[in-house]
């Protein structure tokens, strides 16, 4: 066992700043976390130079999105939206081979890690050969994700996706989405494979793409093999068209149809739900459902502004996710969506509830930390016992915390214009220092050339 202790000006535990904090870690384990210890009563501490937030939980991602981004930023249609965003996204889905997939995913990770996430949940659908045959060990290509995390230092959720139609009326998929065709049958096959192989770093759940892809009867039959405890997540409610054609072909809108047809409960994370009407927010709140909000891309994609002040205000955990790869900083994310729903309402400081008593930005990260442990199906999360010892050292001279602690995150999320992230540790390991990776130099050159290879 390997026993490490380590002491901060600073820590963010349960929600607020706390002075002079000692923090225990045993085999990658926060032990137990005190604060006001004096630092010249732990001799052996390992110092950590500046305040201490808890790493965040990536809780959607798509790693081979990251070879697209900055090229669908040109309107070629009279009517530029999610749906032609789509198809371009399909030319580089339809060409990647495993080898630059793991080059794309460890630039991604890399860049994820500077940006404060140290877990990913990876949303995974790219399950075959560019023409659709099985590799021969069916995992490959999560196994190529799994690889560059583990290059790079990060904890996965590797989430495969049940996607077996390409519409709510179609059966079957395209031409271009058969890498994508999977089955109940298989996605329990690969969870089963990927849950063999959990570590503290590595976990496994399911996915369902979305009620286009996975119909009632796809949706039922995978729930047959699915644990009391793992997490399942499913894209919902992210485009007016899928909201209109659920209501035309099932008769409802889709979060009404989950909760009315197949049952949310805990282990359900809904990925967007931008859409959702008020009786579906309560819905979610009624069974314990938790939310999955990707802010940028929700805005890059043009997908429309949830109602935050909904979310804000019922009872359901909330997380964050880099989904498309435009934005790998959760602060970005966080001011994203708070500038949206200032947009929104024409009101300000939408997240600081009850008024006078927190401030915007602490509201928010508090509450997108909520259920990051359950998206991720991990024990616990956060700087807490039982959690990994994954945590975030700012940079003291930056100049977003050039005030007093309770300013802090407002510098972070609102005034922060540069990377004020020092160091970040994952599982008691400092991954990151000074704000750059040991291997960046070697990760940057190989996803250079499987660019240069894809395009
Ligand atoms: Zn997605």
């Amino acid at each position: 066992m390997t026993s490490r202790t380590f002491w901060a000006p600073h820590a963010w535990i349960d929600g607020q700043w706390q002075a002079d904090v000692r923090l225990d870690v045993e085999d990658g384990i926060f032990m137990a976390l005190a604060s006001s210890i004096a630092r010249s009563t732990i001799p052996q501490a390992e110092i950590l130079a500046g305040p201490v937030l808890p790493a965040m939980v990536n809780a959607h991602s798509h790693a081979f999105q990251r070879a697209f981004v900055g090229l669908a930023e040109t309107r070629n249609n009279a009517e530029d939206d999610f749906w032609s965003w789509r198809e371009k996204m399909y030319a580089v889905a339809r060409r990647i081979t495993p080898d630059q997939l793991q080059a794309i995913a460890a630039q991604l990770f890399l860049e994820l890690l500077a940006g404060g996430y140290t877990h990913i949940c990876e949303f995974h659908y790219l399950q075959h050969a560019p023409d659709g045959t099985a590799y021969a060990d069916p995992l490959t290509m999560a196994w190529a994700i799994r690889a560059a995390a583990d290059e790079v230092g990060v904890g996965t959720t590797m989430l495969p996706v049940l996607y077996a139609h390409a519409g709510f009326r179609t059966t079957g998929l395209r031409a271009e989405q058969q890498r994508f065709k999977t089955d109940a049958r298989w996605v329990a096959d690969a969870h089963a494979g990927l849950a063999a192989r959990t570590t503290p770093m590595h976990a496994a759940g399911v996915a369902l793409h979305s009620l286009r892809a996975a119909h009632a009867q796809d949706c039922r039959d995978l729930l047959t093999h699915v644990a009391a405890h793992t997490p399942i997540h499913i894209h919902v409610s992210e485009q007016v068209a899928e909201v209109d054609e659920s209501l035309a072909v099932l008769g409802t809108t889709p979060i009404d149809w989950l909760a009315s047809h197949i049952g949310l409960d805990p282990r359900w994370h809904l990925v967007h739900a931008t859409h959702a009407t008020a009786g579906e927010v309560q819905a979610v709140a009624r069974a314990g459902a938790a939310v999955v909000l990707c802010p940028t891309t929700e805005a890059n994609l043009g997908d429309g502004w949830t109602d935050g002040l909904a979310w804000r205000d019922a009872p359901i955990g909330l997380t964050l996710g880099s989904d498309s790869q435009v934005c790998r900083s959760w602060t970005e994310e966080i001011r994203c969506f708070e500038y949206g729903q200032r947009l929104r309402v024409r009101q300000r400081n939408i997240g600081a509830t009850p008024p006078g008593q927190v401030a915007t930005a602490d509201a928010w990260f508090t509450r997108f930390m909520g259920a990051g442990a359950r998206a991720a199906g991990l024990p616990a999360w956060g700087l807490r016992p039982g959690a990994r010892a994954d945590f975030i050292v700012l940079d003291q001279e930056a100049a977003a915390l050039e005030r007093e602690p309770p300013l802090w995150l407002s510098g972070l999320v609102f005034g922060g214009h540069t990377n004020a992230f020092a160091d970040v540790y994952v599982a008691g390991e400092r991954r990151v220092h000074g704000g750059t990776h040991p291997r960046r130099q070697a990760i940057r050159k190989r996803f250079r050339s499987a660019m240069k290879e894809l395009f």
